[in-house]
């Protein structure tokens, strides 16, 4: 048993655990013995009580939702599915999970046909779950305005007809929306129905997972914590929770998805600190003119190449954290070899600078009429943004590691 000492790290990171014989007591008989593979997230709930251990989670392979989960998705017969796309409010573009939006809204169509005739279909769907609410600027947002850009972020991000079945802005640290959403899956889980849990790492899925059932403990249903079991087949750690949408219908929490073009998942976890937004997002606002750029840390900067008019307002919306320094773009150069990992942090230490990779620029036309209102927003996956507000035209560069996705998007704020 683990007491005994026989939990073994496998090569995976998982851990063999004697699955058979209780966790607390020894295990006696021979045919106890028999192993299954419980990875680090599962190990970290059943042992800890939360489905967390950073330092654990660092190590974990990626896990492969398309080709463990898809194809039980759209099966015609059986139970229906339903999809929990979550992204995290204050890195919408970085978090959100568009393999899995792009192979639920394409295997919805493979059975629109079904759906066409009046047949019984059992074809997918997604609910979108907006997370950390409590991060943006709320009172500055109407939801009706958050929701309609999420909902058109989501389907940007599918890059397909995305089909929502609903768009739930929700905060489990404030406990805001997390009642509704409960009650709109259980509605769309129907009695038998499936539902899977897809996120980013820490886009707050066992955070809001604890508070769905928090809330369905308060509400008389069975129980008022997780409870997990692993899923064969499954060889990552798919658990399926328990107690949460009532006796039949099932929900599975998936391991967290390893986003490569978040700028977050090649920083260390010290780093990581720098950059994760734990507060709701203060605005921080410069005035520039043509030839001047602005630093975010030493991971990403802003040029102003070109403008038609005076000046142009930046403002970052990132950690407080992370160290802005506004500039002359013709410094930027020195800038990046006498003040990046050290000054300018992250990188932290000027040796990880060449470990993020090759520092390279998109470039930007952009025109607006406007100053009131922010024109677009220039997003660094798994960092911030730069919102852009001018009347005019202007030329921007936009520079970070390769690899980052940089998106250009309508304004949030
Ligand atoms: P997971 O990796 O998706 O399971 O993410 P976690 O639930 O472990 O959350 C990741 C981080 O986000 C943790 O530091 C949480 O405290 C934080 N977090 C989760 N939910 C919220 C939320 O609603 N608001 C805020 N501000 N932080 C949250």
């Amino acid at each position: 048993s683990l007491k005994t000492g026989h939990l073994r790290e496998g090569p995976d990171n998982s851990r063999e655990v004697d699955a058979a014989a209780p966790l607390s007591t020894e295990a006696t008989e021979p045919e106890k013995k028999s192993k299954v593979l419980v990875c680090a997230r599962c190990h970290s709930l059943r042992h800890y009580g939360h489905v967390k251990r950073a330092d654990a989670e660092a190590l974990l392979p990626d896990f492969d939702f398309v080709a463990a989960v898809g194809p039980r998705l759209a099966s015609p017969s059986g139970a229906r599915s339903l999809v929990l796309l979550l992204a995290d409010a204050s890195d919408f573009d970085g978090s959100f999970p568009r393999a899995v939006a792009r192979l639920v809204a394409v295997a919805s169509e493979a059975h629109h046909a079904d759906w066409r005739r009046g047949a019984p279909s059992n074809l997918p769907r997604a609910v979108l779950v907006v997370t950390k609410l409590d991060l943006l600027p709320t009172p500055a947002l109407s939801p009706d305005d958050v929701h309609a850009w999420a909902q058109s972020r989501a389907r940007a991000g599918a890059g397909a007809d995305l089909q929502l079945a609903g768009v739930h802005l929700v905060s489990a640290a404030r406990g805001w929306g997390v009642r509704d959403l409960l009650h709109h899956v259980r509605e769309l889980a129907g009695a038998r129905g499936k539902v899977w849990a897809v996120g980013a790492r820490n886009v707050g899925k066992s955070t809001l997972l604890n508070a769905i059932a928090r809330c369905s403990g308060a509400e008389g249903g069975q129980q008022g914590t997780l409870t997990e079991a692993p899923v064969p087949g499954t060889t990552l750690g798919v658990i399926r929770v328990d107690g949460v949408l009532g006796a039949q219908a099932k929900l599975f929490d998936t391991p967290g998805l390893l986003h490569g073009h978040q700028l977050t998942s090649r920083l260390t976890l010290e780093e990581q600190k720098l950059v994760q937004v734990r507060k709701e997002m203060r605005p921080r606002t410069y005035r520039l003119k043509a030839g001047q750029s602005i630093h975010m840390g030493g991971l990403a900067r802003l040029d102003i190449e070109d403008l038609t008019v005076g000046s142009i307002y930046v403002t970052v919306w990132a950690s407080p954290l992370l160290p802005l320094h506004m500039g002359k773009t013709e410094n930027a150069a020195s800038m990046m070899k006498d003040h990046f990992g050290l000054q300018l942090q992250p990188p932290i230490g000027e040796k990880r600078v060449s470990e993020l990779g090759k520092w390279v620029r998109k470039l930007f036309k952009v025109s607006g009429d406007n100053w009131d209102k922010n024109t677009m927003d220039i997003a660094i996956s798994g960092l911030g943004w730069y919102g852009i507000s001018l009347k005019g035209e202007a030329v921007l560069g936009l520079w970070t590691y390769d690899g980052v996705d940089v998106v250009p998007r309508s304004s949030l704020v």
